[in-house]
């Protein structure tokens, strides 16, 4: 099978090196990729939004499916782009439709939507311009901390965690006044919940689902969470409080009434859902869905994953989902990510990566790279993951910092406490 996976950060790279394990690719492309895909894959110079070009180059190339890793192009409507156009009609696209990917794409809808299905996630109202009298007086019912969110995507910068009521009203007056553009047209306004989030992710076909191995990610840019919030600077799974117990009320509280209440009310799903959770005294509760595989959470999670990747995206495009088999390895898997220094704020790039070659005991995954001269520079923010087991997550976490200190670049920075709070 011939397979075009779309993205190019360490999501993706953990992805292809996952697909290209697989017995049923026969040849996987990658569109754009970054130069660690490039060593798995053949990496096509076309834009993930650039969606006439790739339907071309699948006819052209006879690409039997489509793997999306972000979230724009499902959020922009890729799936659609291609059942609508009669020459792409039958090539499976493993991710939602426009309409699924709302859950992502809009805050107020998934919020609704959870509302519908009596899904548990935190108190909330939505707002807009016209009502910000009514946000106002909503915001006076909360406790400190207040939570305001965008409704739309905000490169992952929307959400404002506010310690006092003063604050929570200024900042909805200048979100609803255009802070975020027209992502902050409308904004949701939540309880807050306190607890350890954790991020379950799962497969459907619209009917079925599998549950992939769980992670923990972490945000913030300084050790201890403090600084300010990134795309995530490292990953660990299996999380120790989601028990068999725990998934369990996962399972029938949340992931059996999503996939239910998707096909419900029509929505075409047919990819991954990521559950960002909170246990809340034992409870979990939604704190967001996402359409696609978190990054840097898919960075360890596919080394858990023994099964067959491309069989599972089989299922999801055959609708059989519940005849294939997943099997997790039952070590421990982290991930350390090696950002740019001045990340998330302004950094260089276009500098020289040194010693990937003395990492044995990891795998290294591209994120933020490119290949310059036939050598490895720093192309972004997050620059490289680099991924261990372990027989629990100490050992993977000593392999992970031990083949962080072979790996170099001009102002390398990464965090030494992953993992350390579980
Ligand atoms: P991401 O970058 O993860 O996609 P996002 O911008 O889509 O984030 P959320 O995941 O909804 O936004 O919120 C970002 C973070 O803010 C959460 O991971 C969580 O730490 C915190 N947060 C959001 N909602 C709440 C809440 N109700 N109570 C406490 N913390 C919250």
């Amino acid at each position: 099978m011939k397979i075009l996976l779309l993205g190019s950060g360490g999501r993706e790279h953990a992805l292809a090196w996952k697909i290209a394990q697989s017995a049923k690719c026969s040849k996987l492309f990658i569109a754009p990729g970054n130069a660690g895909t490039a060593e798995v894959g053949e990496n096509i110079a076309i834009g993930v939004n650039e969606f006439d070009r790739l339907k071309d180059f699948t006819i052209k190339e006879k690409v039997d499916m489509v793997v999306v890793g972000p979230e724009d192009p499902l959020v922009n409507g890729i799936y659609d782009a291609f059942k609508e156009d009669a020459r792409t009609a039958t090539i499976p696209v493993i991710g939602p439709s426009k309409a699924g990917a709302v859950l992502e794409g809009s805050k107020d809808f998934a919020k609704a939507f959870m509302k519908r299905h009596g899904i548990p996630t935190a108190a909330y109202e939505t707002f807009d311009g016209t009502t910000i009298e009514e946000g106002m007086r909503f915001l006076e019912t909360l406790k400190a901390p207040y939570v305001l969110k965008a409704d739309g995507l905000a490169a992952g910068k929307g959400v404002l965690i506010l310690p006092t009521l003063e604050e929570a009203k200024h900042e909805l007056r200048e979100m609803l006044g255009g802070m975020f553009g027209n992502a902050s047209a409308k904004v949701v306004i939540e309880e807050f919940l306190s607890g350890i989030e954790c991020s379950v992710f799962v497969l459907t076909d619209g009917s079925h689902y599998q549950i992939l191995p769980e992670a923990k990610d972490y945000k913030r840019i300084g050790e201890h969470d403090t600084g300010l919030n990134t795309g995530g600077m490292g990953s660990v799974t299996p999380v120790p409080f989601a028990t068999t117990e725990w998934m369990k009320k996962v399972e029938d509280r949340i992931i059996r009434p999503t996939v239910e209440g998707l096909k419900a009310e029509n929505i075409d799903y047919k990819g991954f859902i990521f559950f960002g959770l909170i246990n809340v005294e034992g409870e979990p509760m939604v704190i967001e869905y996402n359409c696609r595989m978190g990054d840097p959470e898919t960075e360890s999670v596919m080394l858990r994953l023994k099964s067959d990747l491309v069989d599972l995206f089989e299922g999801v495009a055959e609708g059989n989902l519940n005849d294939r088999k997943v099997e997790f390895d039952s070590r421990s898997a982290v991930c350390v990510m090696l950002v740019s220094g001045g990340y998330p704020e302004k950094y260089a790039k276009g500098y020289p990566i040194t010693g990937i070659e003395n990492v044995t005991d990891s795998v290294v995954f591209h994120s933020g790279t490119a290949l310059k001269d036939g050598n490895i520079v720093t192309a972004g923010g997050r620059v490289i993951a680099v991924s261990s087991y372990g027989s629990n997550k100490e050992e993977a976490l000593s392999k992970s910092f031990d083949a962080a200190q072979k790996i170099d670049f001009k102002d390398k920075y990464f965090r030494r406490d992953i993992g350390q709070d579980l």
